[in-house]
């Protein structure tokens, strides 16, 4: 195979597996970011244990994507949960198998990783140019600005993996909608995906339930029912369980203009038996008294039944009961994007030929969160990341070598 000089613009994990899988079969591969140093999102996704992937049954794993999950397959099927955490191993992190199927590092970090990552990609002859943002094409060329004044290169393909819109400080801030909508690249708006709800809460619920947990609850919206907790935000709610339901609420939002999530406050009891214990309290009591003694509710429990329902402590037993196993909480916005863990929209799967390469430019792939898909937490937005990475590498390297 003859040596050719390959682009990879965005040094998250979807353009680092492209660079390792393209320097292995011999070609020239240069990666260039944005900011000063690469993987910054990989980084602080460590800050949180690093959920690199999931040990679910994989004919399970594959239906994560949505409205996607035909588009990935092929990809997820080149890189799957079990070669990630193969290719984990061999850079000297071993990972475990959380309770819920969720796949860590056992250092918990993903700063070993990367190191170790970097190291071998150097060994094996790739080019890292930093402070490089793409900006745009010059017909053929890529044009770059650099500290030292603009740059422009012409290599042989190019690879695109410049994340989604979350956290645009870490590099990804999705700058390159605009120059690719120019070509003619087929780019569903960017939404916010994995991310909190703004709610209409009083003010003296915010003031004294900001970033107090509600644990051990069952949510419900047009995603399923889940358990687990979420914490009151400034303003809303937010964490895994939210997230979990994300996709649904902000969808309901854009098509209808309101959502609710279902929660139920009491997951371990019946509503009979919930109505039983309520009607045995005495009648005399305060409200939060007679909840804490029939349901061992704490105060952010009790509190959030009244700013849902603020007569909640005249309703008869049954009544109360059947709001506490099915509390409609109205949420009215998801947090700002910038906010959220992941994003929905990018390069849609029109756009693209199945090795993700663009159909408006020949030579020039897309991998990683700028695709239009989405996926919640649990591992499935690195592994797709990783997967579609690889698969596009391997899209180059078929269509530099076509035979
Ligand atoms: C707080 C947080 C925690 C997370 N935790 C997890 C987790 O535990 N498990 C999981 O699966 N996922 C997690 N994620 C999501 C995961 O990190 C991302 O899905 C993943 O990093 C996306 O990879 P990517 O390579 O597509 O893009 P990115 O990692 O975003 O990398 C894109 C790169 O492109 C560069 N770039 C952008 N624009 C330009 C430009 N114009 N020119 C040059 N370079 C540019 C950026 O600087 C960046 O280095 C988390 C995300 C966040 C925010």
């Amino acid at each position: 195979m003859s040596r050719r000089q390959i682009a990879i613009v965005g040094g998250g994990p979807a353009g680092l597996i492209a660079a390792e899988t393209l320097s292995r079969k011999g070609h020239a591969v240069t990666v260039y970011d944005a900011m000063p140093t690469v993987a910054r999102k990989f980084l602080l996704a460590g800050k949180s244990g690093l959920n690199i992937t999931h040990a679910e049954d994989y004919a399970r794993f594959v239906t994560r994507f949505g409205k996607a999950n035909d588009w990935l397959r092929n990809a997820l099927d080149l890189m799957t949960p079990d070669d990630i955490r193969a290719w984990a191993a061999a850079l000297g992190t071993e990972t475990f198998v959380g309770t819920s199927g969720r796949v860590f590092p056992k250092a918990m970090k993903a700063s070993p990783l990367l190191r170790a990552w970097l190291k071998r990609l150097e060994a094996q002859g790739v080019r890292i140019l930093t402070r490089h943002r793409w900006t745009g094409f010059a017909g053929k060329a890529l044009t770059f600005e650099t500290p030292d004044g603009p740059v422009h290169i012409e290599p042989d393909a190019t690879l695109f993996a410049l994340g989604g819109a979350s956290w645009p400080k870490l590099g990804s801030d999705a700058a390159w909608v605009a120059p690719l909508r120019a070509e003619g690249v087929a780019i569903r708006d960017l939404l916010p995906a994995n991310c909190g709800f703004d709610c209409d809460f009083s003010a003296m619920f915010n003031s004294r339930f900001s970033g107090v947990p509600v644990k051990s609850v069952k949510a419900t919206s047009a995603a399923g029912t889940t358990q687990g907790e979420f914490v009151i935000s400034r303003g809303g709610i937010e964490g895994s369980l939210i997230y979990a339901h994300a996709a649904a609420l902000r969808d309901a939002l854009i098509d209808t203009g309101q959502a609710a999530l279902s929660l139920d406050l009491a997951p371990g009891r019946d509503q009979a038996r919930l109505a039983r214990d309520l009607a045995r309290q005495d009648a005399k009591a305060s409200f939060a008294t007679r909840l804490k003694k029939a349901t061992g509710f704490d105060g952010v429990k009790v509190a959030l039944l009244r700013e849902v329902e603020p007569d909640a402590n005249r309703l008869p037993p049954e009544a109360l009961a059947s709001l506490i196993k099915a509390l409609p909480l109205r949420v009215t916005r998801p947090r700002p994007i910038g906010e959220a863990i992941s994003s929905a929209g990018g390069v849609a799967f029109e756009a693209v030929d199945p090795h993700f390469m663009l159909k408006t430019r020949p030579g020039t792939f897309v991998a990683g969160e700028m695709l239009d898909w989405e996926a919640p937490t649990g591992g499935y937005l690195l592994t797709a990341c990783f997967a579609t990475g690889k698969a596009a590498a391997e899209g180059i390297a078929t269509w530099l070598e076509p035979n």
